[in-house]
């Protein structure tokens, strides 16, 4: 591994002033969150910029919040706040939970949900799931703000639909209502996971019946996506969801573009699809909580 090569932080006051830091700076300057990914990158040369915009010194980029049926999630968050957070566990356990399974302690102790999303390394799991829960992201620059779902965020394998200049800084998540289930899945073997697949299911009658459906893969893939497909076969009476299950799994690595990789061949992802579809629609079922 080299060694960095020198670089100047810059502390912003404001969101604001971080997008101006960044338009003076230009193609010299990043966004700087917890550094896991971008210091990583920059000392194998992968990237160079000269000027680091540190975005955790931001007041209320690190908040989580509730208000009006949603949760608000600062973009400097760290995983190791969220997967700490007693409001986010008790709002949307789901989430929590996958947070304490991202990477390890030390990349959970600074890593920042935002990061991870603006990076969009194919090997993560908070966008598969933040897909399912139906999440959408604010995003601002100096000129103002705009808020998109979450789809519209990352654009391909370590790549994003961010302009120059802007800046995510909050990602709201519709709290969980009694009448959902849902369920987070992840298979690893090395560093990163295999696969993640994110289940949710909408239930008039504590599971009887599923009256809508949604479902993503990530990690298999160069970026994480739902199956529409799958899904409708995945709402209806619960036989015969779980009688369709290997049709949803098929759809949905048929739509994945699943990739061969030092993870495993596209074929061998295909059978995982299966496996933890059906591992998460049990999990999902089973998660009532009242
Ligand atoms: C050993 C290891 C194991 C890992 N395992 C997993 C895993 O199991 N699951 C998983 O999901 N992830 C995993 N990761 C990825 C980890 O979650 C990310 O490294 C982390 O979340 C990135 O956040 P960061 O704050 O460090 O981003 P940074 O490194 O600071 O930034 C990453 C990129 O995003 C940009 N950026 C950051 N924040 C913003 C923002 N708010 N607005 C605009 N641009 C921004 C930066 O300019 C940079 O280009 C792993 C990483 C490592 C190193």
């Amino acid at each position: 591994m080299t060694t960095l090569s020198r670089f100047e932080i810059h502390q912003p006051a404001t969101t604001a002033e971080a997008s101006q830091m960044l338009g003076h700076y230009g193609d010299e300057a990043a966004i700087y969150a917890g550094g896991t990914e971008l210091l990583l990158a920059m000392r194998h040369r992968a990237l160079s910029y000269s000027h680091l915009i540190d975005l955790k010194v931001i007041p209320g980029l690190t908040a989580i919040e509730a208000r009006d049926g949603v949760i608000e999630i600062g973009a400097a968050c760290t995983h190791h706040a969220l997967e700490r957070s007693a409001l986010l566990r008790e709002k949307q356990t789901v989430f929590a939970e996958l947070e304490s399974q991202v990477a390890n302690i030390r990349v959970r102790a600074t890593g920042t949900l935002g990061g991870n999303l603006c990076f969009a390394e194919p090997h993560s799991d908070p966008a598969t799931m933040l897909l399912v829960l139906g999440a959408t992201v604010r995003i601002e620059n100096a000129d103002g703000a705009r808020e998109i779902p979450i789809e519209k965020l990352i654009a391909g394998a370590y790549s994003n639909h961010l302009a120059p200049g802007e800046i995510l800084t909050r990602i709201v998540i519709p709290a969980a209502k009694s009448n959902h289930r849902a369920a987070y899945m992840k298979f690893q073997i090395h560093e990163r996971p295999t696969l993640g697949l994110g289940l949710w299911l909408e239930t008039p009658d504590r599971g009887r019946t599923f009256r809508l459906a949604r479902v993503a893969v990530g990690c298999v893939c160069p970026f994480p996506s739902r199956s529409l497909q799958a899904e409708a076969l995945l709402a209806g009476p619960r036989a015969a969801v779980e009688k369709r299950l290997p049709e949803a799994a098929a759809l949905i690595a048929d739509g994945a573009d699943l990739v061969d990789d030092h993870e495993g061949s596209a074929e061998y992802k295909r059978h995982l699809i299966g496996v933890f579809l059906r591992r998460a629609f049990l999990k999902a079922v089973a998660s009532d909580r009242r």
